[in-house]
C-alpha cells in the first residue's frame, strides 16, 4: 500500500525549507507527497509562533482535520515552533493530534513515525539540540525547481523585545560552511540557477571550526558554476556590515537587493524594541548601500503600535518609509507573545489604533511601490522563469534580479531559464510584460 504525506506550511521560507528537509526524509523511506490532505496517511502541520494570529490560524486548521482523522485514522502531527512551545496546549486544544516535534528535532521524523506506526501512541519530542542535524540534500523534496533554499544557520542571540525566535529556535547554530557549500554545488548539478540563503540572523554567521564567516560564505557561493543568483534573508541591521556591502557590490552573482528589517522609524521605539540601532544609524546604512549599489532594491519589515508607541512616533515610521522609498515591506500590527520582554510592557496601543495604523502604512506603502514600478515600464528585465501564472494559465510568472514578481507571455519556456521580458504594466506588487529577444 502506498502511504502519503501532505505537509501544511506556516510561516517563512525557513519553515518552507524545513518542510522541504521533512517531505524529503520520508520520500527517503517510500512515502509520497499528496496535494490533498483527504488523501494523506500522514499530515504534518509545520508551525510558525512569530504572530500571535498564526497560532490561532494553526488551532482552526488543526480542527479542520478531525474529520480526516475521524474518516480515515490520518497520523497527525504539529511540528515547528508552536510545537516546541505549547504542547500542552495542543493536545488540549486538538486531542485528535497523533505527535509534536520540536524545531531542533525535524531530523527524527521518521523515527517518529515508525513509533506511531507501530505503538500508535501520542508522542513528542521538543528536546533542545546544540548541534547542527546533517541531512544529506538527497534528503530534501524541493517545492520549486527553480529557486532552492539553503538553510545557513538557526536560532537567534539578539532577543529582541516582541520576539519570541530565541525561546522556539534557540541561540544561534552555525551550519558547517563545507556542508552549505556541497548543497550549492549539487544544487547546481540538480540545474538549480539561483540560492537563497537562510537564517534568523544570516550576517553573524560564523563557522568557528573552519574559521569562516558570511562574506566567506558569500566568496565561495558565487564560486559555484551554475549558480546565476544569490541571495540571503534576514539580515539584521546591527549585523549589515560595510565589508557585506562591499562584497554584494563585488560578487557578480549576489544579487542588489536586500531585506532589512527596521521594524520602526522612531529612535525611541527601536530602543523599547531593543533592536540595537537608531534611526539614525539604520538611515545611515541604508544611504551608505544606495551610494554603493545605485540600483539597489530594499525592502522591511514594520510593526505598528507596539506598546507605547505614540502618534508622533508612528509618524516617524511613515517618514522612514517616504525617506527610503521601499520596493517592499511586511508589516504588522504588534501582538503580544509569551515569554517575551514586551509581554511585560503595557500594551497600551488598542486594538482599532494598530489595526488604523497599519491601514494608514500599507496605503502609503502600496502609493510608493507604484510610483517605484512605474518607473520600470518600458525597461526589459532578465527574469528566472518559476511557473505559470496562478491567476491566467496563459501567462508565465518568474522573478527579476531584484526579486519581483513578473508575470509575462511567452512561448516555449521551461522553469529555470532565464528570458529577458519587457516591462509593459505595473501594479504595486508585481510586474506585467512580455517575453523579448
Ligand atoms: S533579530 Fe530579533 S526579531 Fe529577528 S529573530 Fe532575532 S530576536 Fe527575533
Amino acid at each position: 500500500m502506498i502511504m502519503r504525506f501532505f505537509i501544511k506550511t506556516f510561516g517563512c521560507q525557513m519553515n518552507e525549507n524545513d518542510s522541504e528537509r521533512m517531505g524529503g526524509l520520508l520520500h527517503s523511506l517510500g512515502w509520497e507527497k499528496t496535494d490533498e490532505e483527504r488523501k494523506a496517511n500522514l499530515i504534518i502541520v509545520n508551525t510558525c509562533a512569530v504572530r500571535e494570529k498564526s497560532e490561532d490560524k494553526l488551532f482552526s486548521y488543526l480542527g479542520r482535520l478531525k474529520n480526516y482523522k475521524r474518516k480515515n485514522n490520518t497520523i497527525i502531527g504539529v511540528t515547528g515552533c508552536v510545537a516546541q512551545l505549547e504542547k500542552d496546549k495542543i493536545f488540549e486544544r486538538a486531542p485528535h493530534v497523533d505527535f509534536i516535534l520540536g524545531p531542533h528535532n525535524y531530523h527524527k521524523i521518521n523515527e517518529i513515525i515508525r513509533n506511531i506506526l507501530d505503538k500508535r501512541e501520542k508522542l513528542v519530542d521538543t528536546q533542545w539540540q546544540k548541534e547542527w542535524p546533517e541531512l544529506s540534500e538527497k534528503h530534501v523534496l524541493r517545492e520549486s525547481q527553480a529557486i532552492a533554499y539553503v538553510t545557513i544557520m538557526e536560532g537567534c542571540n539578539n532577543f529582541c523585545a516582541y520576539c519570541i525566535v530565541p525561546f522556539t529556535r534557540g541561540r544561534e547554530k552555525y551550519r558547517p560552511f563545507w556542508s552549505i557549500i556541497k548543497e550549492v554545488e549539487q544544487l547546481a548539478q540538480q540545474g538549480y540557477k539561483e540560492v537563497q540563503l537562510l537564517g534568523q540572523n544570516v550576517n553573524s554567521y560564523f563557522d568557528v571550526q573552519e574559521g569562516k564567516s558570511f562574506v566567506d560564505l558569500l566568496k565561495e557561493v558565487n564560486k559555484v558554476n551554475g549558480i546565476e543568483w544569490i541571495r540571503f534573508i534576514t539580515s539584521h541591521p546591527k549585523n549589515f556590515t560595510k565589508d557585506i556591502a562591499h562584497t554584494m557590490k563585488d560578487l557578480e552573482k549576489v544579487c542588489p537587493q536586500l531585506h532589512l528589517p527596521v521594524q520602526a522609524g522612531s529612535t525611541s521605539v527601536l530602543q523599547r524594541m531593543r533592536r540595537g540601532y537608531t534611526r539614525e544609524e539604520y538611515l545611515e546604512k541604508v544611504n551608505y548601500l544606495k551610494k554603493l549599489i545605485p540600483d539597489i532594491s530594499l525592502s522591511t519589515d514594520i510593526i505598528v503600535g507596539f506598546p507605547g508607541e505614540t502618534r508622533e512616533e508612528f509618524e516617524e515610521t511613515l517618514s522612514l518609509l517616504k525617506e527610503v522609498e521601499f520596493d517592499n515591506i511586511f508589516s504588522f500590527r504588534y501582538s503580544e507573545r509569551p515569554y517575551t520582554l514586551a509581554s511585560r510592557m503595557d500594551d497600551n496601543v488598542p486594538y482599532e489604533e494598530k489595526i488604523n495604523r497599519l491601514i494608514e502604512l500599507q496605503r502609503l506603502q502600496k502609493e510608493i511601490q507604484i510610483k517605484n514600478n512605474k518607473k520600470k515600464i518600458g525597461k526589459i528585465f532578465k527574469v528566472l522563469v518559476t511557473g505559470k501564472s496562478k491567476k491566467d494559465k496563459n501567462m508565465w510568472t518568474g522573478r527579476n534580479i531584484y526579486n519581483q514578481v513578473v508575470n509575462f507571455k511567452g512561448n516555449d519556456l521551461k522553469i529555470g531559464k532565464f528570458v529577458n521580458v519587457l516591462i509593459t504594466d505595473i501594479g504595486p506588487y508585481s510586474l506585467r510584460g512580455k517575453q523579448v529577444k
